[in-house]
């Protein structure tokens, strides 16, 4: 039997129809840059976050990006952020001439931890980026309450949350701004590259549109340096088909997550934590297992394809040596991407498929 981490076939089969509905009636419109799907899914998708903003980009990663412009980073600054992540934070801090500073991770829910925020906080701290590791929200109240005392804006890095929530807030709503990717893989994902903000301030929402479109409000009438970020009309569409179906994907996830807690609660595999301030939408579900790498293989060798999210943390990436970080620096990072690792997981996962996954593991266990 072989099972993938993820299978977007099931779920294109499922809404096929519609899809080619929706891309067909783009292509015949034949307006495929900032047209009515592009406006639609902004109001679609600030309206499902709760924010009075939401501005579509061309990846979760220019939607970084434009944030920290809006917020007037730039040389001489520091931005603050998980090294247990995709290195996306990190990068566009540097793209801009910025330093990334890296806070160690909580150990139970991965997420950046405040307390160590805090300690990273100096007078050239421009923004900080708290990320929603694998779809869980960082402890959001102690990081605004730290980012208020000392005036600095925050940045939700929700590129794998969209749909979560802390204490009854959906990802994207506490921030200053915050940023959503649509990355096939991720839970609301397009056919090709997309991203958006969201936020709730009028004059960065502002920036930020002038930003994605060469920094004019008027064609040609070009006021600040910026950038060609626009998302396309066919994958707008697609969005706004596969947005209806979010939050239902997201419960079967977050059920399908508990298949697997109840079928592993007798291995000897961390399970994921669940903060009980949150809602976690399961981006995956992510296990940490004393023999990583053994297990991995094994799990390859009987068909179940697993993921290591991440090998390496980003303060020990060589591209980043001349920040001067060591080994032990920041150690529950450190010891995270030692040992967790990624089961397969999507809304469409069958519970017999889950139990080979187990069963391997456990059989993995036994010898
Ligand atoms: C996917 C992802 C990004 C980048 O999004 P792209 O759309 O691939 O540019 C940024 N941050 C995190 C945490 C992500 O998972």
């Amino acid at each position: 039997m072989k099972v993938n981490l993820l299978d977007l076939k099931v779920q294109y089969n499922n809404i096929q129809q519609e899809i080619e509905k929706a891309i067909k009636e783009v292509l015949e419109s034949t307006h495929f840059i900032m047209g009515p799907n592009v406006k639609e899914l902004e109001k679609e998708v600030a309206e499902f976050t709760g924010v009075k903003h939401a501005i579509a980009v061309a990846n979760g990663t220019d939607a970084l990006m434009l944030s920290l412009r809006a917020l007037g980073v730039g040389p001489g600054d520091e931005v603050i952020t998980t090294p247990f992540t995709f290195f996306a934070s990190a990068e566009t801090t540097s793209v801009l001439g910025a330093k990334p500073v890296f806070a160690d991770i909580d150990k139970n829910t991965l997420c950046i931890d405040a307390e160590s925020i805090e300690k990273k906080i100096t007078k050239n701290t421009k923004a900080i980026i708290p990320v929603h590791i694998f779809g869980q929200m960082c402890d959001m109240d102690k990081i605004m309450e730290i980012a208020n005392k000392y005036n600095i804006p925050v940045i939700e890095d929700a590129c794998q949350a969209i749909g979560s929530e802390y204490k009854g807030k959906r990802a994207g709503t506490i921030g200053h701004t915050a940023t959503y990717s649509f990355f096939p893989t991720k839970n609301l994902g397009c056919y090709g590259d997309g991203g958006m903000v969201v936020t709730n301030n009028d004059d960065l929402a502002e920036k930020i549109r002038v930003l994605r479109v060469h920094g004019s409000r008027k064609k040609y009438h070009h006021e600040v340096i910026g950038y060609n970020s626009r998302l396309d009309e066919i994958q707008a569409a697609v969005l706004r088909v596969k947005l209806k179906y979010l939050k239902e994907w997201n419960e079967l996830r977050y059920e399908k997550a508990h298949v697997y807690n109840e079928l592993l609660k007798d291995t000897d595999l961390v399970l994921p934590y669940e903060d009980s301030d949150c809602k976690h939408i399961y981006h995956q579900y992510v296990v940490r297992a004393k023999d990583r790498d053994k297990l991995v293989e094994f799990l390859k060798e009987n068909g179940v394809s697993t993921a290591i999210y991440y090998p390496l943390p980003v303060h020990m990436l060589d591209v980043y040596k001349n920040l001067g970080y060591k080994e032990g620096d920041l150690p529950i990072s450190e010891e995270a991407c030692r040992h967790t690792f990624a089961l397969p997981m999507y809304p469409e996962i069958t519970r017999h498929q889950q139990e080979y996954v187990t069963t391997c593991i456990k059989k993995f266990n036994s010898i």
